[in-house]
């Protein structure tokens, strides 16, 4: 019998490249065919044959409330009966400006785009035009969206030049990036002292989520923060992901460290194409129409976007917020973590907020080579079991996921309920 899923899939083939608009949604890591979801409650989705799932992408992390949250749902009606675009200032896009300024203490100004890769796109070049230099240090594992310049593997031996890690980049762009390893003190450390008066901005996903989810160890980004101030390169955080989905005031409130630029995207955008990028008003001031560095949107700020993004701000700022999402994720995460232990099943998890990593391994990795080294196979198993059962977690085990405060602690129980009956029968 050849479900819904499977024929949607087989035609958009035939339209789409791969049949999907992003690449990590065709299932290849994972194999089987993508599902394909046409509602969305709090934490459940339906797919096109109207199974329902327990969700654990969340839209890959702007969903922080969970699916078509009343409240955004009421701001976006109440805002798409004036208009949907005008490329004129609106005073939603003051409005949130002021918050995200007010909510991020590092950001005295911050610029309006549509998409994570527009906003460490443009974030690179303010860099580069603050500083009148060219090198990038980005790390390995940490993706920043698919600017030419971002698409980065370490080159033979890390301290050499970067090479671009897809077709259709030329080399002469990914020259200047220098890819390091994630949380690796001693390399930073080499690569300042040789070079770091060419360093026009270090780009650090603070908590890694695109290589599964990777914590810095304790030195790391203070470290940063001190090598980036002593030779002049601005720091960049992008915080597309981790941005008011770790805690209210993003990573770097949680690690108590200033970066010079910030990007955010994502929970911002409560799931509308809408993201930013702020920091030091010096270096913001270099950009047009009051500095020489270009940048521009035909829907920058759009105000149905804005409006969602408000919404979802207003509503994580309830007190206790971030605590709950907490609670829960670790309810999770610590559940797996028994379930497999009982079972005497090489897995971990950790989270941290409504952010959380699941590893086939023996402990929790703290770099990109570790993360590596996690059981793939494994992974892929538990994913096709898991989604049997009605939960749906990211199809691959190279990324984070993502709990919303729609997830109750029935919905997480079900899901434990669910990883019990696999690991129980796991040889
Ligand atoms: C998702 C993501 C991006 C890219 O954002 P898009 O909106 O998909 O372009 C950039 N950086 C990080 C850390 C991300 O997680």
């Amino acid at each position: 019998m050849t479900s819904l899923n499977q024929k949607l899939f087989q035609r958009s083939q035939e339209f789409i490249p791969g049949g999907v608009n992003s690449p990590v949604r065709a299932f290849k890591s994972v194999g089987g065919t993508p599902v394909f979801f046409k509602q969305g409650k709090g934490a459940y989705v339906w797919d096109a044959d109207n199974k329902s799932y327990i969700d654990y992408v969340g839209s890959w992390g702007p969903l922080i409330l969970g699916h078509a949250h009343p409240e955004v749902i009421k701001a976006v009606q109440n805002k798409i009966k004036d208009g949907l675009t005008f490329g004129a200032p609106t005073e939603a896009e003051l409005e949130i400006a002021e918050l995200l300024c007010k909510l991020v203490p590092s950001i005295e100004q911050v610029r309006l785009v549509s998409s994570g890769t527009e906003a460490t796109m443009t974030a690179i070049r303010l860099a580069r035009g603050y500083t009148g230099r060219n090198r990038i240090i980005k790390f390995e594992g940490c993706y920043h969206g698919h600017d030419d310049a971002l698409l980065v593997k370490a080159g033979s031996g890390a301290l050499t030049l970067g090479c671009p890690s897809s077709a259709g980049v030329p080399a002469e762009v990914t020259n200047s990036t220098t890819v390091l390893n994630f949380n690796d003190l001693e390399e930073l450390e080499q690569i300042f002292s040789k070079a770091g008066r060419e360093v026009a901005a270090v780009i650090v996903e603070p908590v890694a989520g695109n290589m599964n989810f990777v914590t810095p160890n304790p030195k790391f980004l203070p470290a940063l923060r001190e090598l980036c101030t002593k030779y002049g390169s601005v720091l960049i955080f992008d915080e597309v992901m981790t941005g008011f989905r770790v805690g209210l005031g993003c990573a770097q409130g949680v690690y108590n460290i200033k970066p010079d630029l910030t990007t955010l995207g994502k929970v911002i955008g409560g799931g509308m194409p809408m993201a930013a990028f702020g920091g030091k008003r010096e270096i913001m001031q270099c950009l047009a129409p009051v500095g020489s560095v270009y940048q521009a949107g035909t829907l920058s700020g759009n105000p149905i976007a804005v409006s969602a993004g408000l919404a979802t701000l207003q509503m994580v700022q309830t007190p206790g917020f971030y605590e709950k999402l907490t609670s829960s994720t670790q309810q999770l995460t610590n559940g797996l973590t028994g379930i497999a232990k009982k079972y005497e099943i090489p897995f971990c998890a950790q989270s941290l907020g409504g952010m959380f990593g699941l590893y086939f391994r023996g402990d929790i990795p703290s770099s990109y080579a570790e993360v590596m080294e996690c059981d793939v196979e494994s992974f892929n198993r538990f994913f096709h079991a898991m989604l049997e059962e009605g939960i749906y977690f990211a199809p691959s085990s190279f990324e984070a996921g993502f709990v919303s405060s729609a997830h109750s602690d029935m919905v997480i129980r079900k899901t434990l309920q669910a990883a019990e009956r696999i690991f129980s029968t796991w040889e």
